[in-house]
């Protein structure tokens, strides 16, 4: 991994991909503190901390979960229903602290910024981004079966947005025998698509062709499928939305429409922890390395 920093690292959160990330975190730094996990899964030399505080102290790079530190301050702990006031501890961090997450909202990023905190938001990196694209798309796969009545194969999917997860998901479901027709605002995005074998629609052309998809994948973090175009979605359609909540789908209407329609956050942890583990200890060492070295280009 290169040299070490003499200076402690502090991992708040998450899941086991957390633990993952500690445990190749103590390759760089000389102490390695986590916070909000079950002791017996925390390996040595990692050290378990009961207390938040006493996990920040003297912390000089904190790493939050790729879900991030939400509006609240909360952070997502390590069962779906327990959340870390991380942001109440924000102002006990020294000035120069580096905290990498997965996102974070405008008003912590001005508190950091005042606080003189730098914030690395790791979420759209195009190492972790792209290679996070298998196992969400391998989830709506999981979904998909266990939801239609009908198989993949034959089976007509649209797909919204054809960006890092909208991509690999076209790919896997073609893959499968599904038709598959990608949907995007820009036609040069939609010639990719063409290429790889993928029919091709304008987002703005969906009411003229969504009626006929048997399943809908939604990629695009933007109010995409609103009450309209549900009218237009057949009944025994499914709807998939991958998008970070709240989605891409006006879930009240769809409800209201007799459509089902499934917000599927989280993908990558649910449906292969280790492989989505390795993604993010492979890359986040990395990061804090050229991020500590000075270098502006990850
Ligand atoms: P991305 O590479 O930025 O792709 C987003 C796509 O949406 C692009 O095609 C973009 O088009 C399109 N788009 C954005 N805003 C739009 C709008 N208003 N109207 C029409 N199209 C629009 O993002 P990504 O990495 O694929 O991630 C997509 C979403 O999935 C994000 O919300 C991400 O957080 C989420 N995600 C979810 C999971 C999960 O487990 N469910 C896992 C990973 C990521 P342009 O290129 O024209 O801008």
């Amino acid at each position: 991994m290169g040299r070490n920093f003499d200076l402690q690292a502090a991992v708040v959160g998450g899941d086991t991909r957390q633990i993952a990330v500690a445990k190749a975190l103590t390759g760089l730094f000389n102490t390695v503190k986590i916070f909000g996990h079950p002791p017996s899964d925390v390996p040595d030399p990692i050290k378990n901390c009961w207390d938040l505080k006493e996990t920040l102290e003297n912390a000089r790079v904190v790493v939050l979960p790729i879900s991030g530190m939400n509006d609240a301050g909360l952070v997502r702990g390590y069962n779906l229903d327990h959340y870390i006031d991380f942001g109440s501890c924000i102002s006990s961090l020294a000035g120069g602290t580096l905290i990498l997450t997965g996102s974070l909202t405008d008003k912590w990023i001005k508190l950091a910024d005042s606080l003189q905190i730098k914030v690395f938001q790791y979420a759209e990196e195009d190492e972790i981004a792209i290679l996070n694209s298998v196992p969400t798309a391998e989830g709506a796969v999981q979904i998909a079966m266990e939801e239609l009545p009908i198989t993949i194969h034959g089976s007509i999917v649209i797909v919204l947005g054809f960006g890092r997860v909208g991509t690999t998901v076209a790919r896997i479901f073609k893959a499968l025998g599904a038709k598959v027709i990608a949907s995007a605002r820009r036609p040069s995005v939609l010639a990719r698509a063409w290429e790889m074998g993928c029919e091709k629609v304008l987002t703005s052309a969906l009411p003229g062709i969504i009626q006929n998809a048997n399943l809908i994948i939604n990629t695009i973090p933007a109010m995409v499928i609103n009450e309209t175009l549900l009218q237009k979605v057949s009944k025994e359609a499914l709807i998939i939305d991958l998008a970070s909540p709240p989605g891409g789908t006006d879930f009240e209407a769809a409800k209201k429409l007799n459509i089902k329609a499934i917000l599927a956050p989280g993908l990558p942890g649910k449906v292969a922890p280790v492989t989505s583990g390795l993604i993010l200890s492979s890359a986040i060492p990395k990061l804090i390395e050229q991020i500590l070295n000075g270098g502006g280009d990850h």
